[in-house]
């Protein structure tokens, strides 16, 4: 099954499914979107209540949105409808009427080259609404991927937990044989959460570096997705030990000889949740923004205990790309069939899980 020829040396950063297939991203991302949700509410309020229209730097009456790691839809439509409809309100509450007349905005949709951008682009509500001037942005968002000093709000949710690579520090310790159990930064074993931590600190510095040249002066970063509490291993979260479960699924499929044992045991995600201290303090680091919001929100799905079927084809969405290079062709329906059927004879306890937190932060650009 394994195609050894193709396959990566390293699992790589991937995009999500792409198409509008069963098994897509577009159509399971539902629980990505619900962080959208609640960040909406937040979103309309900071921009109505901070955005500083008169002293930020607009060219020509066209103000630019960028959203990074924006998938394939329909989540980034969503938020950036709001941000544009919020705009506009705000033009006309801060009474700026002469730019008001002749406002445009233009949107730039950032992902990974290999992202599917075609089916992002036919989106109906695009070709139908035709509500912005759009382009598409392909590259790394830990590089700069945008002029300087041309955005005037940056947006980003669900993404950087995604590390630009695996920290070579735990390809070594795997090599050592160290992480046989582990596919990903549990906070269990010392050493493999000091090298995620580092790698993430360096990606999140990278990330606003970047942003920081990208956007105007006074122009805003918004960013939202998932940390955890402080003290609280990844394992003791519902998500940890879904991955887990994955992990058990690679190891039985390395057992049944479908898998090579070897690979299986030198596989590990590109992830990492940050516990809340660490993000504040790294977005400390940067100078060039301010924090204006950095709190708690609540995942409108925490208190519903999700199904089997749709954590596995939430997953499946997500990892599809990052699994299929790694370990080749044809692994993707027998590991989430497995993955679906473990969860159904070991259930996760979500009663004894601890809740992960949504961030929410927005960043104002210090003067240039
Ligand atoms: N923002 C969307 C998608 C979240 S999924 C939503 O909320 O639904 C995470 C996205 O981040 C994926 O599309 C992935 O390809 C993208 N991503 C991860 N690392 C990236 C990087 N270094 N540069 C650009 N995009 C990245």
């Amino acid at each position: 099954m394994e195609k050894k020829n193709r396959v990566a040396t390293l699992p790589q950063p991937n995009p999500m499914c792409g198409g509008d297939g069963p098994h897509s991203y577009a159509r399971n991302s539902s629980y990505q979107k619900a962080v959208i949700d609640c960040a909406k509410t937040k979103i309309k309020e900071v921009i109505l209540e901070k955005l500083d229209l008169a002293h930020m730097c607009l060219d020509l009456n066209t103000f630019k949105i960028a959203d990074f790691g924006c998938s394939v839809g329909p989540n980034t439509f969503d938020v950036v409808q709001t941000i544009v409809e919020t705009v506009k309100r705000r033009y006309e509450q801060q009474n700026i009427r002469e730019a008001q007349k002749h406002l445009e905005f233009h949107v730039f949709f950032n992902d990974q080259s290999n992202n599917d951008f075609n089916t992002l682009f036919k989106n109906r509500f695009l070709s139908v609404c035709k509500p912005y001037f759009i382009a598409g942005v392909p590259g790394s968002f830990y590089d700069r991927v945008l002029p300087r000093n041309t955005i005037n709000i940056g947006h980003t949710s669900y993404t950087l937990h995604w590390l630009s690579k695996i920290p070579k520090e735990v390809c070594n310790i795997n090599s050592l044989g160290r992480n046989k159990h582990n596919i990903s930064c549990s906070n269990l074993v010392e050493e493999m959460s000091k090298a995620y931590k580092s790698q993430f600190e360096k990606d999140m510095g990278d990330f606003l570096g970047a942003r920081a040249e990208e956007l105007v002066s006074e122009g805003f970063m918004i960013m939202s997705g998932m940390c955890l509490p402080d003290g609280v291993p990844m394992v003791r979260t519902w998500k940890g030990v879904a991955i887990d479960t994955m992990r058990d699924c690679l190891i039985d499929m390395a057992n049944s000889r479908i898998l090579n044992k070897e690979r299986v045991e030198s596989f590990s995600l590109p992830l990492y949740f940050p516990h809340m201290s660490e993000l504040e303090e790294v977005i400390k680091q940067n100078e060039c923004f301010s924090i204006e919001v950095l709190e708690r929100m609540i995942h409108p799905m925490e208190d519903l205990p999700l199904t089997n079927d749709f954590i596995a084809s939430t997953y499946r969405a997500i990892f599809h790309g990052l699994i299929e290079e790694f370990f080749g062709d044809g692994v993707v329906d027998e590991l989430f069939d497995r993955f679906a059927k473990r969860l159904e004879t070991h259930p996760i306890d979500f009663q004894t899980c601890v809740k992960d937190i949504q961030y929410f932060v927005l960043l104002k650009r210090n003067s240039h």
